[in-house]
């Protein structure tokens, strides 16, 4: 007799859902080895392959024999080009030793969560936010406090509304900008606004997720940690995954003050020692090299968005905003709830990525993983053909429901 064992799992782990993100992706795949045509638009992963000329430093790197451990918080000469980076993109001053490269910004903010959490630990979440946040802070031993912004406000939080969630267990404020899942852009005045208020508590932290600073629509993308006044307590992230098309390269990184850097090291030093060595010596270069291929794919987001923004205002019971960046939109759908084809009916998000999923054969993930359950999150990292059938698909199929 088969006895389920999982209740000897963990407390911490049982207490964690799965990343709903990557269990969409991976029902799609699954549909799909089962024959079944389905388009994935769930998964945050530009659909362009690396660039070539990344791809031929890691070659070299190889063939040069970068293949063992690297110093725990990345190569020097990594370090090094982020540390110029920040300076000349983002007029941030992060020295080498302020620098910790990881496994993905992913394994970049559970190294800051285990850092400085302790039990009780409030983090302030801007809401909707993506969604491994959530789980990384409860695991790390915080407490998520979920501040949110609809689609009314751009899906943005105000300097008010945080500084009415900032109590005496406040330690971090954790949100991206271009934000996944919203594709909301914050302006350079209203992270000045964000920043006189974090200001005012020295005691808190503020976790600027900044992945898709290449995939910004507006300009000259704003970093919280430019602002004197917040410096100090600013934990700057970014990554390779989104503007470089490196997702399986797996490196993120991050700048922050000396003692939580190294803090950082020290928790990544007992995980994974640190990430891999060829890759982070084809990084080093990328970040000095030819930026065409990113502007390129920016282009094609821009594209690709005005493109789905006109198919999905063309669906009744949908209403999106326009998003300043990213390559998601996050369109509500709560005039479709109490909806059914009789068969099947709509009542919260969960219900509407499923049955898109099951009648239309396309993956998007339910808002609800993002923290709003009255909107879904598309994926437009798609090719333009794809993105019209599968919009095609799901208004055939939503019209059917009354
Ligand atoms: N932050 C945000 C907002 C993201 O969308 C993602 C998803 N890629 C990450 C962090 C993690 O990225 P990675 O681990 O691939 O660097
Ligand atoms: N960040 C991407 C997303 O939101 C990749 C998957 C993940 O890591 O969650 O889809």
């Amino acid at each position: 007799m088969a006895i389920d064992k999982t209740k000897y799992l963990s407390k911490k782990l049982q207490n964690m859902s799965e990343s709903a993100t990557l269990k969409m992706a991976q029902k799609a795949r699954d549909l799909r080895a089962q024959g079944k045509d389905v388009i994935s638009l769930s998964i945050g992963q530009p659909d362009f392959d690396t660039p070539e000329h990344i791809k031929e430093y890691a070659k070299k790197a190889l063939d040069e024999g970068f293949t063992k451990y690297t110093p725990v918080p990345g190569l020097p000469d990594l370090r090094e080009a982020i540390s110029q980076k920040f300076k000349r993109d983002n007029n941030l001053d992060y020295s080498k030793d302020q620098i910790v490269v990881s496994n993905g910004a992913k394994q970049t903010i559970a190294n800051i969560m285990l850092s400085l959490l302790n039990p009780g630990d409030e983090v302030i979440i801007f809401t909707p936010y993506w969604v491994s946040y959530n789980d990384i802070v409860r695991f790390a031993g915080g407490t998520p406090v979920f501040v949110k912004a609809g689609i009314e406000k751009d899906f943005k939080v105000t300097p008010d509304q945080l500084e009415a969630a900032i109590n005496p267990k406040s330690k971090i404020v954790l949100f991206s900008s271009p934000c996944n899942p919203t594709g909301s852009v914050y302006s350079h005045d209203e992270l000045l606004a964000l920043a006189k208020v974090i200001d005012k508590y020295d005691n808190l932290f503020v976790v600027s997720d900044e992945i898709y600073e290449h995939i910004n629509f507006l300009g000259k993308h704003t970093s919280i940690g430019e602002f004197d006044i917040v410096k100090d307590q600013t934990i700057t992230v970014n990554g390779f995954s989104k503007g470089f098309a490196m997702t399986g390269w797996r490196l993120g990184y991050m700048g922050a003050p000396d003692w939580l850097a190294k803090a950082c090291a020290k928790v990544q030093g007992q995980f994974t020692s640190g990430a891999n060595a060829f890759g982070q010596k084809a990084a080093a270069e990328a970040l000095s090299g030819d930026m065409g291929p990113t502007q390129n794919m920016k282009a094609a987001f821009l594209r690709r968005k005005e493109l789905v923004l006109s198919l999905i205002n063309d669906i009744p019971g949908i209403t999106c905003n326009n998003p300043d960046g990213a390559f998601y939109i996050f369109p509500n759908i709560s005039k479709l709830y109490g909806r059914s084809n009789g068969l099947l009916t709509i009542n919260n998000s969960n219900d509407f990525s499923n049955i898109i999923l099951s009648e239309a054969h396309v993956a998007v993930v339910a808002g609800a993983a993002f923290g709003d359950d009255q909107c879904f999150r598309l994926s437009y990292a798609a090719a333009d053909e794809q993105l019209v059938e599968a919009l095609a698909r799901m208004k055939d199929v939503l019209q059917n429901f009354k």
